[in-house]
């Protein structure tokens, strides 16, 4: 900083001129230090105190964000302020959504504290919900075992287990270690990986069998389930189940929830399923396709539409980019808004606004105001009723990817612009490829 200044050089020259005049040549010492006198008193006057200004400097910058911030804040003058609870969709305060938080925020420390990441791979296992939640209870001990009900002072029918009558069970011995459990896990060669739960926990033991990759982490997550139904049934008096139903059982529901949840012609595809590409509005209706992106954690955001006639030609597109959004549906909601304004001042009568975002679709079909949002929904909602006609409509990305470019576009070269009667060179294609889908 002090050399970029091109005053250094002088009030060094002046300092040591100044002490030759007062005699000092012979005495380099005393000049040195009457240059650096010199240099601390300038450096003062020119500079002040630098981390202190810095400080300064970074607290202004903060409070010019927080402006641009508040200054991206949607104000419909049309509407009252209202205070909501941003944990529930009616905007309510619950007990449970508080509660929820409370969780939320508490997994959020244990999972980056603790062995909770192979939790994760119990959630995203294809197996049915009530199985995973039965293993995400039984890995967080909230099975109802002989033992937590003893904790939790409650008497049992029984204090030993149903199978080989050891008392005081526990989730571990009910679901793996009792021999009952443990005949099952050798007859599917499993029993290495199970047997491990006497020394680590049931997590850490379903890890193991993820990182195995022997591809049977489905199976064992199945089986803790049937072993649990087995074990409850025989507990309310239903007799033994054989340990082989148990075994089939298990495979079996794993196969059938497999082919269900297959991907097949027959599923994605039903005749009334949103559409994959876009199609082209009807004569005299003006298909508005809207999208936003959000860039990363800041908020920045970068909007788009395109508005096509019946034959897919472009009257008007947009690409502009927002300094800062709340929420990716709070920047879909603005490109909404924004096209409809334009679309208005250009005074087009029927419309159909299309977008990607099934949230917004549905809520605006459905008149289901989204309060984190409200002020930007209701002031859609009221301009859409100065239109002869307007409808909502789904499509999913890959037909709005003309509105998405745009979108993308706002954003990587900070773009503010209305493109009248056409789209960019580098969107042409897509719209383009739009139209050759008309038939
Ligand atoms: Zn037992």
């Amino acid at each position: 900083m002090w050399l970029r200044d091109s005053t250094l050089e002088e009030i060094v020259k002046d300092a040591w001129l100044d002490g030759v005049r007062k005699g000092l040549r012979s005495n380099p010492s005393a000049l040195v230090g009457g240059c650096a006198g010199k240099l601390k008193e300038w450096n003062k006057t020119t500079f002040g105190h630098v981390q202190r200004n810095i400080r300064a400097k970074v607290e202004l910058l903060k409070v010019l964000q927080n402006q641009t911030r508040i200054s991206c804040v949607h104000i419909n003058p049309a509407e009252r302020d209202f205070l909501y609870w941003d944990a529930s969709p009616n905007g309510v305060f619950t007990c449970k959504s508080a509660y929820w938080i409370a969780i939320q925020s508490m997994d959020r420390l244990q999972e980056s504290q603790h062995e909770r990441k192979y939790l994760k791979a119990v959630w995203l296992a294809n197996v049915p919900g009530k199985v995973k939640i039965f293993v995400w209870r039984a890995c967080m001990n909230l099975v109802p075992t002989i033992n937590n009900l003893v904790t939790r002072g409650l008497v049992p029918n029984s204090f030993n287990c149903v199978h080989c009558s050891t008392p005081m069970e526990d989730v571990k011995h009910a679901l793996f270690l009792c021999d009952w459990a443990r005949d099952i896990w050798v007859d599917m060669e499993l029993s290495d990986l199970t047997n491990q739960v006497a020394d680590i926990s049931i997590e850490e033991m379903l890890g193991a069998t993820k990182e195995s990759k022997n591809g049977k982490f489905e199976l064992m997550l199945m089986l803790m389930w049937r072993i649990w139904c087995a074990r409850n049934s025989k507990a309310h008096g239903q007799g033994d189940l054989d340990k082989n139903i148990v075994k089939q059982s298990a495979d079996g529901m794993l196969q059938e929830f497999s082919r269900v949840n297959q991907p097949t012609e027959a599923f994605t595809a039903p005749h009334n399923a949103p559409s994959r590409a876009w199609s082209a509005p009807t004569y005299g209706v003006i298909k508005i396709n809207c999208n936003a992106g959000v860039l990363g954690n800041n908020g920045v955001s970068g909007l788009g539409f395109v508005m096509r006639s019946h034959n897919g030609l472009v009257l008007l597109a947009g690409s502009k980019r927002l300094a800062f959004t709340m929420s990716v549906i709070e920047a879909e909601a603005k490109a909404i808004l924004w096209a409809i304004q334009e679309a208005q001042a250009k005074g087009f009568a029927k419309v159909v606004l299309e977008t990607d975002s099934s949230i917004l679709v549905d809520a605006f079909k459905h008149n289901k105001v989204l309060y984190h949002i409200r002020a930007l929904f209701l002031h859609i909602r009221r301009l859409c009723l100065l239109f002869d006609s307007c409808t909502w409509s789904f499509v999913r990305r890959e037909g709005n990817k003309v509105a998405h470019e745009l979108a993308r576009l706002a954003v990587t070269d900070n773009v503010d612009v209305l493109y009248d009667g056409y789209v960019p060179l580098s969107v042409q294609a897509l719209a383009q490829h739009d139209v050759n889908l008309i038939v």
